[in-house]
């Protein structure tokens, strides 16, 4: 069998809060509902406080990347609320979706997926002081019925606008020198995003989001050691984008990578 070698030369970690400013809903999978349970409930974690699960994020911004990059979506992943959930996959080493948000089994890779997005909790005091039952507020909207035309009320639950999940915590690990310059790529992803919608029912106003106070930071060398920039801390995305060129500059020379692209 032939070995490989795989050559982790740094990882470049972003930090920072997501803020919804409309309600935001990030559903769940399961398709049955309980008695006394809204229609379209939130996902939440074990503490039954919502949050927005990494997969939400990345995903959203992979596929706000696929529609920039205008690549052909060729794998259904599965569904989400019923509706199907298709995502582009290929084996080209220099695609710029699936070499940093990665690709299923079925495609070769010669690095592991650049991009991992962490779970991001909520925090419970930005929501203190409002009307919020455990930490939602339920919307009421009509569902159309395709093919009858029957209209049917349903419960949506929304995490109300205001409130922050924190911390954020987006992973880019460096495998190849041109990595580096890939990090600019997420920086857009998060644009992307923030002005598109996180979650479901972004069309009829939900999942408006920003992203605040970001701080970037680099493990790099045999020691793993930690490197922060003041420039490069507690920014807003506008902010951070707009400083790219020397984001980008400052990430190439901390982090040395040894020959080749
Ligand atoms: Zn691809």
């Amino acid at each position: 069998m032939d070995g490989r070698t795989i050559q982790l030369y740094g990882r470049i970690i972003l930090r920072g809060d997501i803020r919804a400013l409309s309600g935001l809903h990030i559903g769940t999978s399961k398709d049955t509902v309980g008695i006394g349970e809204v229609d379209l409930p939130v996902i939440r974690d074990a503490y039954r406080r919502p949050y927005v699960p990494g997969s939400s994020l990345k995903g959203k911004m992979r596929s706000q990347w696929e529609k920039l990059k205008g690549v052909q979506q060729n794998q259904q992943i599965g569904r989400v609320e019923g509706k199907e959930v298709w995502i582009h996959a290929c084996e080209d080493l220099a695609c710029p979706v699936c070499t940093i948000y990665g690709v299923t089994g079925d495609f070769a890779k010669d690095a592991p997926t650049r991009l991992a997005v962490r779970d991001v909790p909520l925090k419970p005091e930005s929501l203190e002081g409002t009307t919020a039952i455990l930490y939602s507020e339920v919307k009421w909207e009509v569902a159309i019925d395709r093919v009858t035309s029957a209209a049917s009320p349903r419960q949506m639950e929304r995490v109300p606008a205001g409130a922050v999940f924190s911390p954020m915590e987006l992973v880019f690990s460096v495998y190849k020198a041109a990595d580096r310059a890939r990090f600019g790529d997420v920086l857009t992803g998060l644009q992307l995003v923030a002005d598109d919608y996180l979650g479901g029912q972004g069309s009829r106003g939900s999942g408006k989001v920003a992203f605040e106070d970001l701080s970037v930071t680099l493990k790099t060398g045999d020691e793993y050691r930690e490197e922060t920039h003041p420039s490069f801390s507690h920014k807003s995305l506008e902010e951070l984008i707009a400083a790219r060129a020397e984001l980008l500059k400052w990430i190439e020379e901390h982090i040395a990578v040894n020959g080749g692209a």
